[in-house]
């Protein structure tokens, strides 16, 4: 029998296929998954680690799944990590089993897999003897089972069912012994079989949004042949786009007119990616779009319908309408499997929305100007002029002398806020970008507090091009910077939670980390006894002695650091309702608080259909501040007016809930992109690259996920899910 090794770490990978070899399996190593992806030779079994930089273990299991490959997979999970275990079953492991693994679990393993892949077990037939056997169990030995299936530890489906610990324990014994089963993972593969839903959960699949979920074996059902080439013939006349979506390839062929809408010169029709078109389109419009999708995917909606732009190859938005209709679904399962529709450029009528739009927000900052004062700098003379509003923000008469020098204005301002706000006059004169600035006016008496003003302003030029005049407004911001402080207190509580939380990663970072050498210091040791004991040396029995103490101290120390582990580890979320909007945006004002500086533009598209979660609030809002705050410190090397971030929110289904977060700032530097998540990577030279491996954790708490790319603007896009 081959086994494949998919280990990120080479010594694990050498010591695991050292003691398989001395029991005669063949094997073959891989260093992730996209090597094992690309073998040649797929067959055999499958022993998967599940936590890996780049492709992790479940991303592995679904790709072997798209491509239609059906060996057994064992996957390998840290102790405690149930989560990560029952979600690789329900991708259709044969089986799991803890890291590092015994010697004998692990040759048992490999054999169940082995026995089962022989046998071709017909998945149908199991799930009716699965039910058979689940009929057995009493209430709570169910409930304790469903209990393991959602990821849950013993404690926690004791607080769940109301029981104490112990006798969820007796349950948990008890329903091993009454479906007659030896592992955890039989159970768990007979509750997956059986169709048993998790506690407290409807059961749902994972659905990712770029791709409906899909059923095994499918018959497709088709309802329109070839619509997609009538279509085409049809439409091509009238100066629409056709569209032809495999849903289950992700494969999308656009018509010659469909293409050239995309600003590409095209003679014909062509074969893309979705993820190539998707990754066109404007990322405000991209949540309404995956909700249209996904309404009509679940039957919803009689047909697809949405507007959105694209970005054409000449960096343009366009705005364009898509009409679409599923033609096929599959006849057990009804999951789409083939989508068509159209596609029309509606440029003239949407721009003269969007001009109506900004018309609108520039009335809106006129208003909130109300009440802010006018000034404007002659350059040429260094002089100042202000309107009665603004010499009453800078504490003088307002029917004072309407000019001064510069040199006297600057009496007015904090000595401390001076020099930054000359900087900023200078800088924008000389760039002619806009110009802002805070600074606080000095009150007439010293006792008071200072005023704060926000100045706001743009450089004039004349005919020639030359900057003559830096005109702008000034208004007071005293009672934000107020709030401003106010934030920063409550800021720093959650900060203090993070060092906790830094701690915790720290901790089971290591133990994971020294897991990897302990398992192959057993591994070795095994290995070297069997291949020993065939050459009659270990008849020295100080040798045996030795050799066995070797093993037992590397599985001893591995226990113990496994131990640590889950204590540290075993942090689960507190679950409680919570408005996922009001975290957003909570998160967004606790580290957006210097945005007005910074000049940092955001934007919320929040689903209220995502509203209210079942998720622990603290930990979501930390997972939201270090994205945000990563985010900001991204844009900060880009130039103000380029400086935007977008969150939306959405319900991919029943119980899950996806974020999205898309900056405009450099994007995720190539030295660190593929082990982003992964603690102590870190681009910044101050960094302590804790912060997303935080992030992480908590999503997979949560039985999310949570992975990296590029945003359209060229900056990083985040995007999570969480189970809620
Ligand atoms: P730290 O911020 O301490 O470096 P993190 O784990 O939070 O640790 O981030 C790891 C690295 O990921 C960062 O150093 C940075 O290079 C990159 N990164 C995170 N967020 C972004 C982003 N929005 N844009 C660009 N790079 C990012």
């Amino acid at each position: 029998m081959l086994v494949h090794i998919v280990d990120d770490d080479a010594e694990v990978r050498a010591a695991t296929a050292y003691l398989l070899e001395s029991h005669g399996f063949t094997t073959r190593r891989h260093a992730s998954g996209a090597d094992l992806l690309s073998s040649a030779e797929l067959d055999g079994c499958i022993l998967l680690d599940i936590r890996m930089p780049g492709m992790n273990g479940h991303a592995v299991q679904e790709e072997l799944a798209r491509r239609g490959i059906a060996l057994p997979v064992i996957v390998m999970s840290a102790h405690g990590d149930l989560g990560a275990a029952v979600r690789a079953m329900k991708l259709g492991a044969a089986d799991f089993i803890q890291k590092p693994p015994r010697e004998a679990d692990l040759l048992n393993a490999i054999r169940r897999a082995e026995e089962a892949y022989r046998k071709g077990a017909d998945r149908r037939s199991a799930g009716a003897a699965a039910q058979a056997r689940l009929q057995r169990l009493s209430r709570r030995e169910s409930q304790t089972l469903q209990g393991l299936l959602a990821g849950l530890s013993n404690k926690a489906i004791a607080r769940q069912l109301d029981l104490s610990p112990r006798t969820v324990e007796m349950h948990r014994a008890n329903m091993m012994a009454e479906l007659g089963v030896g592992t955890l993972s039989e159970a768990l593969r007979l509750a997956i079989d059986g169709d048993l839903a998790p506690l407290g959960d409807g059961g749902g699949a994972l659905a990712t949004p770029a791709a409906p979920p899909q059923a095994g074996p499918s018959t497709p059902r088709s309802d329109a042949g070839d619509v997609g080439q009538k279509l085409e013939l049809i439409l091509d006349a009238s100066g629409e786009g056709t569209f032809d979506w495999n849903l289950q390839t992700g494969e999308i062929t656009l018509s010659r007119q469909r293409v050239q809408q995309l600003g590409l010169a095209a003679e014909s029709p062509r074969a893309e990616r979705i993820e190539w078109v998707q990754g066109l389109m404007h990322p405000d419009d991209k949540s309404a779009y995956f909700r249209a999708l996904e309404a009509h995917w679940a039957g919803e909606t009689e047909s697809y319908g949405c507007d959105y732009r694209m970005r054409s190859s000449d960096g343009s938005w366009r705005w364009q309408e898509a009409r679409g209709r599923v033609v096929e679904r599959d006849a057990t399962s009804n999951t789409p499997l083939r989508m068509v529709g159209t596609v029309r450029a509606v440029t003239d009528q949407k721009q003269e929305e969007e001009k109506g739009r900004e018309a609108a927000q520039l009335l809106d900052l006129a208003q909130r100007a109300a009440g802010a004062g006018i000034w404007e700098i002659d350059l040429a003379t260094n002089h100042l002029h202000m309107c009665p509003r603004g010499r009453e923000l800078h504490g003088l008469d307002p029917q004072g002398p309407a000019e001064m020098s510069m040199e006297s204005w600057a009496q007015l301002v904090h000595p401390d806020d001076l020099p930054a706000t000359l900087a900023a006059i200078d800088r924008a004169v000389a760039t002619g970008e806009p110009c802002s600035a805070e600074f606080r006016v000095l009150p007439a008496d010293p006792a008071d507090a200072p005023r704060w003003v926000l100045a706001l302003g743009r450089v004039m030029h004349d005919s020639e091009g030359r900057p003559t005049r830096l005109v702008g407004l000034s208004q007071d911001i005293s009672e934000r910077k107020a709030e401003a402080r106010q934030s920063r207190r409550a800021q720093s509580d959650l900060i203090q939670f993070s060092g906790i939380s830094a701690m915790d990663t720290m901790v089971s970072t290591l133990t994971h980390e020294l897991n990897q050498p302990l398992t192959a210091m057993a591994h070795f040791a095994r290995g070297i006894t069997r291949r020993l004991a065939e050459t009659g040396a270990l008849d020295d029995e100080s040798l045996r002695d030795a050799l066995a103490g070797a093993e037992r101290s590397a599985v001893l120390a591995a226990d113990i650091v496994a131990r640590l582990g889950s204590q540290i580890g075993s942090r689960e979320p507190k679950r409680q309702p919570a408005s996922l909007s009001r975290l957003v945006r909570e998160s967004c004002a606790l580290a957006l608080i210097d945005a007005d500086t910074n000049g940092i533009r955001h934007s919320l598209d929040l689903d209220r259909a995502a509203d209210p979660v079942s998720v622990d609030p603290v930990q979501v809002q930390q997972l939201l501040l270090n994205l945000v705050r990563n985010a900001a410190e991204a844009l900060m090397d880009v130039p103000v007016p380029r400086r935007r971030l977008h969150i939306a929110t959405h319900r991919v289904s029943g119980d899950e809930i996806a974020v999205e977060m898309s900056d405009s700032g450099p994007g995720i530097a190539d030295s660190v992109r593929d082990r982003l998540f992964e603690p102590f990577v870190t681009g910044k030279p101050e960094g302590t690259g804790i912060g997303l491996s935080i992030c992480r954790n908590i999503v997979e708490a949560h039985g999310g996920r949570i992975d990296a790319g590029d945003s359209p603007e060229g900056g990083a896009l985040f995007r999570f899910t969480l189970k809620a």
